[in-house]
């Protein structure tokens, strides 16, 4: 199979596995990991169904996860705290049913937001008021230039089409010197290492994965500096992770989440731990013009 050019870096991408008729190449400069030919949009609307944000029907269960989500909002707003001081005008790209976006308002932050999901975004509303939430995707939200001081998207540029185009009309909604909070999976973490092509980040929707070479090429590429990049935290339950597996089995593990599920304590399920979950975060500044930003 011919190879193509890394969307990211343009630098020579060769085919690396198939899996479930998906194509995944891996950029040899970069190192980033691209699904190539992407999934039409068909496809992907099949996969964000109403079910996709892991729901369960039991109260109890689904009130384990919001606090958890809440927990892990509140381990990220304190990386923004370090480069954005409260008060400011704050926009998440892809806000969910608005976890985040609800303990930011919390902080002090002027909060506002947009998913491509109508039931997230009118969950979303009903926590931080009317009008601070928009449906639609970048291309269509037609976002105000230099409005914004930060921008949050949390486990969202690996979802989108074109990163670049997507960090270029962030670039241009804030104001100059505004920051940029990115956390997404990382394609140097130690799962990703240990797992290879099992790496369980592989979904069909996560069109790119990055490594932070990748990340701060894609940044700089769209006239961003990094300020900061690390390895992210998440909150996680036993029962969200076992709810995970049985939601995106690996082979063989699914009925032993399940089996897992209804024999532990319920107080050990759905007690909150504090780990590396496999991802980076990425706080980067807008600078001058980016190469691709017009
Ligand atoms: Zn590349």
């Amino acid at each position: 199979m011919a190879s193509r050019n890394c969307p990211l870096c343009e630098r020579a991408a060769e085919p690396w596995f198939e899996r479930e008729g998906l194509l995944r190449a891996r950029c040899g400069a970069c190192g980033a990991v691209f699904i190539d030919p992407q999934p039409d949009d068909e496809a992907l609307r099949a996969i964000y169904g109403e079910d996709y944000h892991i729901g369960t029907g039991d109260p109890r269960q689904d009130a384990a996860i919001v606090e958890m989500k809440r927990h892990g909002a509140r381990l990220t707003l304190e990386i923004l705290k370090r480069h954005v001081a409260p008060g400011a005008r704050l926009f998440e790209l892809g806000c969910g049913r608005g976890h985040f976006l609800a303990e930011a308002q919390a902080a002090g932050f002027d909060v506002f937001g947009a998913d491509i999901a109508p039931d997230s975004v009118a969950a979303a509303a009903a926590l931080v008021g009317p009008g601070r939430v928009r449906c639609g995707v970048p291309e269509e939200l037609e976002l105000a230039e230099a409005g914004f001081d930060a921008c949050v998207l949390l486990d969202v540029i690996e979802h989108m089409r074109d990163p670049l185009d997507t960090l270029s009309r962030l670039r241009r909604s804030l104001r100059p010197g505004g920051k940029l909070l990115m956390v997404t999976p990382s394609l140097d973490s130690l799962s990703a290492r240990l797992l290879g092509s099992r790496w369980v980040e592989f979904k069909g929707e996560h069109l790119f994965c990055f490594t932070a070479r990748a990340m701060r090429t894609a940044l700089s590429r769209t006239g961003f500096s990094v300020r900061e990049l690390g390895g992210a935290k998440k909150a996680l339950s036993p029962e969200y992770v076992l709810l995970h597996f049985v939601r995106f089995p690996l082979p063989g593990l699914g009925w032993a989440a399940r089996a897992a599920l209804g024999l532990l304590p319920e107080a050990l399920l759905r007690r909150r731990f504090v780990v590396p979950a496999g991802g980076m975060f990425v706080v980067a500044e807008r600078g001058g013009a980016g190469k691709s930003a017009t």
